[in-house]
């Protein structure tokens, strides 16, 4: 499945909750955590049809996300089905951690291989105040647990936080001691956020204090993120730098948030409302129809995502 710039697009990111258990300073910021009503979240069912609909059209890889996916019940028996889709092939959880030690399990014999990791400081202090109120040992028990397990690849995405994060020391030295792929991940510019942001060139340049960094290859279902190793290293360090590397130009994604709105740009507010169709009662082949339109008005660039969205206000369509 190709957009109207010839980009493969094959990975759809599903957000299964806007519910989370943590309060990342960063995250949503002025949006007050007011959630979503649950009869206005899709339910599994719907995702379902949605992943089978999107496989037909040429997605073949998913991530879950949310909110955080954990605090959803039944998460695992989702992931069953979605894995037991005819043409899944890669499936990815992007977790905070706090609730994964005790789902490993779970996870495993529902047919999960792998999982990203949310984790933004090393010092438990830093993490409390960064989370609104995380505690660390149970990210680090749960990144343990999942090595042991057998997950493969672990990713752990840190965003950079000026002043908060910046040291790379700590990342450094789980990487080197765990065979886990740290990714720095600058921050996006919702604008309250902006005295904080770190550019990831700077922050990929500053590697070299610790070694002379090599390109490493990426690891299973990586992104559009940048590898390196440092002599001695069990795992990698990476870069995703949306702001300071384009990456609009190999983007491969669509997003479908916990309501049903399918974004085809994360940097653009504007989405088609898939939950609208799906409860309309509508075929399978107008629900197609629908997807690859979303699909068609995907951005080139970010930017001419938003300089749109300044032009029109944001847009939800659908129905
Ligand atoms: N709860 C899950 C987790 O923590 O991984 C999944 C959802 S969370 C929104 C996904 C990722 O988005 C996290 O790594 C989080 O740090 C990141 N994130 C949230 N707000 C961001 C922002 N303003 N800029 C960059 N990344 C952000």
């Amino acid at each position: 499945m190709k957009d109207n710039f010839d980009r493969r697009i094959d990975y759809m990111r599903l957000s299964v909750t806007d519910r989370c258990n943590l309060r990342c300073f960063y995250c949503s910021p002025g949006r007050n955590f007011v959630f979503i009503p649950p009869s206005e979240v899709l339910s599994y069912e719907e995702f379902l049809r949605l992943a089978r609909l999107s496989l037909e059209i040429g997605v073949t890889r998913f991530r879950i996300t949310g909110g955080e996916p954990l605090v959803r019940k039944g998460l695992a028996g989702f992931i069953r089905s979605l894995v037991e889709l005819k043409g899944t092939g890669d499936i990815a959880l992007t977790t905070n951690g706090i609730l994964l030690r005790d789902n490993l399990d779970a996870l495993w014999e529902a047919g999960l291989r792998r999982i990203n990791i949310s984790l933004d400081s090393l010092d438990p202090h830093a993490y409390r105040e960064i989370t609104g109120g995380g505690n660390l040992q149970n990210v680090l028990d749960a990144i343990d647990g999942a090595l042991e397990k057998g997950f493969s690849p672990v990713k752990i995405n840190a965003v950079l936080l000026k002043g908060k994060n910046d040291d790379l020391s700590p990342f450094v030295a789980l990487a080197s001691e765990k065979h886990v792929h740290v990714r720095f991940i600058e921050l996006m510019d919702f604008s309250p956020n902006q005295g904080y942001f770190v550019s990831g060139r700077e922050a990929m340049e500053s590697l070299a204090r610790f070694g002379r960094p090599e390109e490493a290859a990426a690891p299973e279902g990586a992104g559009p993120a940048r590898y390196f190793t440092l002599p001695g290293m069990k795992g990698t360090i990476g870069f995703i730098s949306p702001y300071s590397d384009h990456f609009c130009a190999s983007c491969n994604r669509l997003r479908i948030s916990a309501d049903g709105r399918l974004l085809p740009c994360l940097f653009s507010g504007w989405s088609v409302d898939l939950k609208k169709i799906l409860r309309s009662g509508t075929d399978d082949g107008s629900l197609k129809t629908a997807l690859r339109d979303a699909l068609s008005r995907k951005p080139r660039r970010r930017e001419e995502a938003a300089a749109g969205e300044r032009g029109n206000g944001l847009r939800t369509i659908g129905g």
